[in-house]
């Protein structure tokens, strides 16, 4: 018998279809070209279930919501004092591409907006295997197959990067990136053109739920204090300048993607991951942020609700 959850993930798809506000990003050519009516949901229990709905099997780049995860590595390899002096963890309150240091330290203010992604992923350790080999290799871990990048998408956005390059160059002359800014953009770039589904996303997301343990192959991938580290700065910064709004109306740890993705975590209990491309002014998949608000309602997500 299909379960009833399925069901009730093709309701939320079908009663949000009016949704058509927001753009898909112009900025990345290879992005502007993607189909925005695309649409899909998929939930992974910590038991490792998974349920899917929509364009379960669409490819697309995973792009911001890598960053969380090029965080847990660089805490796994340098512990979190290091990365702490090298990135802050603090809202920023402005957009995720901002040109923009904290004055009084110099650094970047968390890892989830551009800055402070470009400057995690340039401490990823890279003496065997390049850094966006590591990356991969850890995508490949969470999601239990491999992952290769979308060529075509990490070619455009190198061709249209000079504002994360006009970054690296800030955060180098700041001294606050570990490497050349040229590899190290390209690095990151690499890094966000990943290229996954809405059910690997949600392994990965259930990962970070289940204490950095893969819930299909036992593994236990990142440390259980890196995933409490990961999820807490998701919580307060992985939405850009909408976190606070976020927090509020869906009440979860969660990042978004400029191709229209968006992975929730409910720590202790279940990944959730949507996946629509039109996006509204923060980059945030708008459509996307009403199928969660949608789920954290009716599934009773909120953190902060005691019931
Ligand atoms: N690769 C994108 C950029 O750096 C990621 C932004 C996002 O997904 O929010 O512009």
């Amino acid at each position: 018998m299909r379960s009833p959850i399925l069901g009730y993930l093709d309701t939320v798809i079908e009663e949000t279809a009016h949704i058509s506000a927001g753009d898909v990003a112009g900025y990345i050519p290879e992005l502007a070209a993607a189909d925005p009516d695309r649409v899909a949901i998929a939930l992974c229990t910590v038991n490792g279930t998974v349920y899917s709905s929509g364009d379960v099997d669409h490819r697309f780049s995973i792009q911001s919501m890598s960053k969380p995860f090029a965080y847990a590595l660089a805490i796994e390899d340098h512990g979190l004092g290091a990365v702490l002096d090298n990135v802050g963890v603090e809202p920023s309150g402005e957009a995720f591409n901002e040109l923009s240091l904290d004055p009084e330290t110099g650094k970047p203010r968390n890892p989830m907006i551009n800055a402070g992604a470009i400057a995690t992923h340039a401490l990823l350790k890279s003496d065997e295997e390049s850094s966006v080999e590591r990356m991969l290799k850890l995508f490949s871990q969470l999601t239990g197959r491999q992952i290769d990048i979308e060529e075509a998408v990490a070619a455009s956005e190198l061709g249209a990067g000079d504002r994360n390059l006009g970054l690296a160059h800030l955060l180098r002359a700041a001294g606050a990136l570990a490497q050349e800014p040229g590899p190290a953009v390209e690095g990151y770039i690499r890094q966000c053109a990943a290229s996954v589904t809405v059910r690997d996303l949600a392994l990965m997301a259930a990962t970070l739920a289940n204490a950095g343990v893969q819930p299909e192959t036992g593994e236990q991938v990142l440390r259980r204090q890196t995933t409490r580290q990961v999820l807490s700065v998701m919580a307060s910064c992985g939405m850009y300048d909408a976190a606070g709004d976020w927090l509020s109306t869906v009440g979860i740890p969660a990042k978004s993607g400029v191709a229209g993705g968006i992975i929730g975590v409910l720590p202790g209990q279940i990944g959730v991951v949507v996946f629509s491309p039109r996006l509204d002014p923060h980059g945030n998949s708008a459509r996307g942020i009403e199928m969660m608000k949608r789920l954290s309602e009716d599934l009773g997500l909120h953190l902060m609700d005691t019931g």
